[in-house]
């Protein structure tokens, strides 16, 4: 069957067939793109170029509301489907991103302002959690003992729980939606997702090419909104799940609300990274690495390790190092060939991270790169930044303490490596570290004393591929089960245990 398309409503009296079109973003619900019974609407616009692109419904309770009913009626036939048939769609959904890759990167791009090696970077990533899903009729198998007790067998079944649905962040708008849906589904559940109403394209062009894969209706669905939309997932009574990607605040707010609701809930938020840089270190390598590692996104990416905390005289090696690795960046269209560092996602998050280099410098930190003049003279309007680099940073100034999500990096130093583990330790957040060294000692030491769950050794992106666990610890984190990997099988079935005689 021909794919509809959310072709939307064309605007400012362009023709939809352009490729400047503004549209109005729709809803899929029941296999259809329907429009939002929204009454306002948000903008969305290139930000290497302040170009609307798009106008997003700021969706409720009611739009919720239609999902559920469209998801519920899919669940009852889609649970009795064997999970052999069940991957189908899922397999069509895997080639179709394959061919289309490119096109999908292109979006994320246009939307966020990535570059296009980065976008495409993270549509991988979306792929191998469809991949991963296509395994479900084993993933799914239970587990059997004859006789545990005289004549009496015992085994369990995994069984899905209903409509699931995720509420996602702006910085991976193809990849983070498909951490759960795939496996949600796989497993036999139906499921919402809502994107964040700053970057909802990537996830309409999925949703189409997921309508192209032949998934019954009401198997997928989406929902575009912002805090209305949520609420309406977090307190609807058909909705047995939620997962939930963004910053802390929101993340502790959601899994409040929705466990109260009696649902099942991983939250996971928000991140502020420490990169250890021992003595002993490969100082080209950890300034090259770290650098990648702040400012690729421009920031925006909750592995950044935002934080190089140099140990003894690491310092006085890495500093140079990492100012001048960041000035060899090339800021600009992520679009444009050769361009490694693009905007950050609006205008306001750009006056934002311009506020805390201000409270940087207020607070007696010294700016050792300045960013804030950085301009694309070929992109006036768009939301730029140069990297900007912190030294003498200290734990309790703003900039030590708070998820900046731009890019600014912050030195601080510790005089040795117990000073460092401790720095780590007394964060509030603990999504992902990493460390330098050359020393096994002092990796696996480190490996076992701090917190944060995603942690590399001469890694710059603890980033865990979608066959093992994916979220942090502390206040990044809210919840038990992680994303992806074994425990995407946990969040998205029941184990029922079935206890047998025969007389
Ligand atoms: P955000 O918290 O502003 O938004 C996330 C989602 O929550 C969006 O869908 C948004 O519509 C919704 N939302 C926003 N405010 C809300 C409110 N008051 N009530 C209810 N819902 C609300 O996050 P963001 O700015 O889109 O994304 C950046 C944040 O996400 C950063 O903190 C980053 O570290 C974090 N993040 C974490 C991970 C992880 O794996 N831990 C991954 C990606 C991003």
């Amino acid at each position: 069957m021909p794919a509809p398309r959310n072709a939307g409503t064309a605007v400012n009296g362009q023709s939809t067939a352009t490729a400047t079109t503004v549209r109005t973003v729709q809803n899929y619900i029941g296999g259809r793109w329907v429009d939002s019974s929204a009454t306002e609407f948000g903008e969305v616009r290139n930000p290497a170029t302040d170009q609307l692109i798009a106008r997003v419904p700021m969706g409720g309770a009611a739009d919720v509301d239609a999902a559920v009913k469209a998801a519920a009626k899919a669940y009852a036939t889609w649970r009795t489907t064997p999970a052999v048939e069940r991957v189908k769609p899922m397999f069509a959904l895997k080639n179709l991103m394959e061919k289309h890759f490119d096109d999908v990167a292109r979006v994320i791009t246009r939307e966020h302002g990535k570059t296009l090696d980065e976008s495409r970077g993270s549509v991988r990533r979306a792929i191998d959690n469809v991949d991963l899903s296509l395994g479900a009729p084993d993933r799914l198998m239970g587990t059997s003992l004859e006789d545990i007790a005289h004549g009496i067998d015992c085994h369990t079944v995994r069984q899905p729980l209903g409509v699931f649905a995720a509420i996602t962040p702006f910085n991976f708008p193809a990849m983070v939606p498909l951490w759960f849906l795939p496996h949600a589904v796989t497993s036999g559940n139906t499921f919402i997702v809502k994107p964040s109403e700053r970057v909802p394209l990537s996830q309409v062009r999925i949703f189409e090419l997921m309508h192209d894969a032949g998934f019954p209706a009401g198997v997928v669905n989406m929902v575009n909104g912002a805090k209305d939309a949520v609420d309406g997932i977090l307190d609807h009574p058909g909705i047995a799940g939620v997962s939930f990607v963004g910053s802390s605040p929101v993340a502790h707010y959601v899994y409040k609300r929705a466990a109260e609701k009696g649902k099942r809930v991983q939250a996971l938020g928000g991140a502020k990274n420490f990169v250890v840089v021992m003595p002993d270190a490969d100082m080209e390598r950890a300034a090259s690495i770290s650098t990648e590692s702040c400012f690729g996104c421009a920031g925006e990416r909750c592995l950044a390790n935002s934080i190089v905390l140099a140990v003894g005289d690491a310092y006085d090696k890495i500093r140079d190092r990492l100012v001048s690795e960041a000035k060899s960046l090339k800021v600009g269209n992520g679009e444009e060939p050769g361009v490694t560092m693009g905007p950050v996602i609006t205008k306001q998050h750009r006056e934002k991270v311009l506020g805390y280099i201000e409270q940087g410098i207020k607070e007696g930190a010294k700016l050792l790169l300045d960013g804030r003049g950085f301009k694309d003279p070929k992109h006036p309007d768009g939301y730029f930044l140069g990297p900007s680099i912190f030294d003498e940073v200290t734990p309790d100034m703003v900039i030590g303490r708070e998820e900046i999500f731009g890019p600014v990096l912050v030195i601080m130093r510790a005089k040795d490596f117990d000073e460092a583990v401790e720095l780590v330790r007394k964060h509030e957040l603990g999504n992902a570290t990493s460390i330098f060294t050359n020393s096994g000692k002092y990796a696996r030491e480190y490996r076992y004393r701090v917190e944060p769950s995603m942690l590399g050794v001469n890694i710059g992106v603890a980033a865990p591929m979608a066959f093992f666990p994916f979220g942090g610890a502390k206040g990044s984190f809210y919840g038990d089960l992680k994303a992806h990997g074994r425990d995407a099988v946990e969040f998205f079935t029941d184990k029922k245990v079935v206890i047998s005689r025969w007389f």
